[in-house]
C-alpha cells in the first residue's frame, strides 16, 4: 500500500489494481495514511488553489423518473419552471456581481431543453456581462445528447460537458431508472462521454451518486470507464464529481448503501491518488465542516454558489431575509437536494483563490493499462466502444 501511495505521489495515474489495494485498506491506521498521502499529493500539485463555480438550474421539467430525485415527474409538489431569457440575463447577472466567472448551467430532461436551446441559453450567458463582470467559461449538465447534438451545443463554446452514470452496476441503474424513461437506457448513458468526444468535446466530466450502490464497485468502475477514455480518445475526464445521496422532498430509497462521513473522506482521498490530475468537484450538498476536510483530501473545485433549486439568485439575495420564511416554503418544492452548506457566497470569496488548473490533464496513452485490466463483465458493458 505504502508503495502504491509513493506512485501516486511521483504523479503517476494508478492501475484498478492499485486501486482495489487501497479500496480494500480497512486497517484505521493504514486508512490514515491513505489519506495522509492524498493530503501531501493535493498540497504538492494544486497547493492552495481551489477552482469555484456556480450552478444556475436553467429548468427543472423532466421526463424522467429517478427515485432520488426531487425533479422526478412522478413528484407532483414539485413546481416546474424554465428561466425565460429575461430571468437568465438578471440570474446570470447577479452571479456576476458576486464575483462568479464559471457557471455550470443545469437542465432537467426535457423536449423543451433540445440542444438548440441548451445552445442557446450558453451564448446568452456568455453575451451577458454586468459591469466588469462576464463569464469566462459556462459548463453545462445535461442528458446525454446524440454527436449531431453534441455538436450544436459544442459550437456554443462550452466548457466542461457533465454528465454523472449515478451508479455503474446495471441492475441497481435500472431498479432507481425505470427502464421505460429515457433515463432507464444504462448504455445510452454509459456511452455518452464518447459521443462526445467523436462529436469534437474532449471536456468531460464523470460522476456516481454514492449511496446507491457499493462504493468499492462504483470507484473501480469509475477508474475503469476513466481509462477507456484516455484509451480511445487520449484524454480521461476533466473532473470527477463526487456527489452523496441526500434527502429531497418526498425520498424514500432504500439506505442501505448510504456512505458515512469517514467512509466518504477515504473515497475522496483514494481518487486523489489514483487520478492525480483529475478536477474533483464538491457541491453545496454536503455541510460547511466536511467540504473543508475534502478539500484537503483532494476535492479541488466547489461550487460557490447555493443555488441548487431552480430560482433566481437576484430575488434570492435581495428578498430572501424579508421573506424568508415564505421563501424556504417555496424553495422545498423547487429544489433537487437538500443543500448542507448554506453560506450565501461560497466556502471561498470568488475570485481570490478561483484560479483554473484547466490546463492539467493526464497525459499519455493506457491502451495497455486498459487492455491489462479488461475483466469480462466490463468486456461486455464498453468492450465495443473502444473501436468506435
Ligand atoms: S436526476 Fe436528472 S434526469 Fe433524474 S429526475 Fe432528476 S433532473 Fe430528471
Amino acid at each position: 500500500m505504502r508503495e502504491i501511495i509513493q506512485k501516486s505521489l511521483d504523479k503517476n495515474r494508478l492501475t484498478m489494481e492499485e486501486t482495489a489495494v487501497l479500496v480494500n485498506t480497512t486497517d484505521p491506521a493504514l486508512v490514515e495514511e491513505i489519506k495522509e498521502g492524498a493530503r501531501e499529493l493535493k498540497r504538492r500539485i494544486y497547493g492552495n488553489r481551489i477552482v469555484l463555480f456556480a450552478p444556475l438550474y436553467v429548468g427543472n421539467y423532466c421526463v424522467n423518473n429517478c427515485k432520488y430525485c426531487g425533479f422526478r415527474s412522478s413528484n407532483k409538489e414539485q413546481i416546474r419552471t424554465t428561466l425565460t431569457d429575461e430571468e437568465l440575463i438578471r440570474n446570470v447577472e447577479a452571479l456576476e456581481d458576486d464575483g462568479q466567472k464559471r457557471l455550470i448551467l443545469v437542465y432537467g430532461e426535457s423536449p423543451k431543453y433540445s440542444p438548440e436551446y441548451i445552445a442557446h441559453t450558453v451564448k446568452v450567458t456568455y453575451a451577458t456581462k454586468k459591469g466588469k463582470g462576464s463569464i469566462r467559461r459556462v459548463n453545462i449538465n445535461a442528458a446525454p445528447l446524440d454527436m449531431e447534438g453534441f455538436r450544436i451545443v459544442k459550437e456554443a463554446g462550452i466548457g466542461t460537458y457533465q454528465i454523472f452514470q449515478e451508479t455503474y452496476c446495471p441492475e441497481i441503474y435500472n431498479e432507481y431508472h425505470p427502464t421505460n424513461t429515457k433515463k432507464g437506457d444504462y448504455n445510452y448513458r454509459l456511452t455518452a462521454m464518447d459521443r462526445a468526444q467523436q462529436a469534437g468535446i474532449d471536456d468531460n466530466g464523470l460522476g456516481i451518486l454514492f449511496g446507491l450502490y457499493d462504493w468499492r464497485y462504483e470507484v473501480l468502475a469509475m477508474i475503469r470507464h476513466t481509462n477507456h477514455l484516455e484509451a480511445c480518445f487520449n484524454v480521461g475526464p476533466h473532473t470527477i464529481s463526487f456527489p452523496r445521496i441526500k434527502d429531497a422532498s418526498g425520498l424514500n430509497i432504500d439506505k442501505k448503501y448510504f456512505v458515512d462521513d469517514e467512509t466518504f473522506e477515504k473515497i475522496i482521498a483514494i481518487f486523489r491518488l489514483a487520478v492525480p490530475y483529475t478536477g474533483m468537484i464538491l457541491t453545496a450538498r454536503e455541510d460547511a465542516a466536511f467540504r473543508a476536510k475534502a478539500i484537503e483530501y483532494g476535492i479541488s473545485q466547489i461550487d460557490g454558489g447555493t443555488n441548487l433549486q431552480i430560482g433566481d439568485y437576484k430575488y434570492h439575495h435581495e428578498e430572501e431575509e424579508k421573506n424568508s420564511d415564505k421563501q424556504e416554503d417555496q424553495n422545498l418544492h423547487r429544489e433537487q437536494f437538500k443543500i448542507g452548506d448554506d453560506r450565501s457566497h461560497g466556502l471561498l470569496p470568488p475570485g481570490s483563490h478561483g484560479r483554473a488548473l484547466y490546463g492539467i490533464q493526464c497525459a499519455g496513452l493506457h491502451q495497455a493499462l486498459l487492455h491489462s485490466e479488461c475483466h469480462p463483465y466490463f468486456e461486455r458493458i464498453l468492450g465495443g466502444l473502444r473501436h468506435a
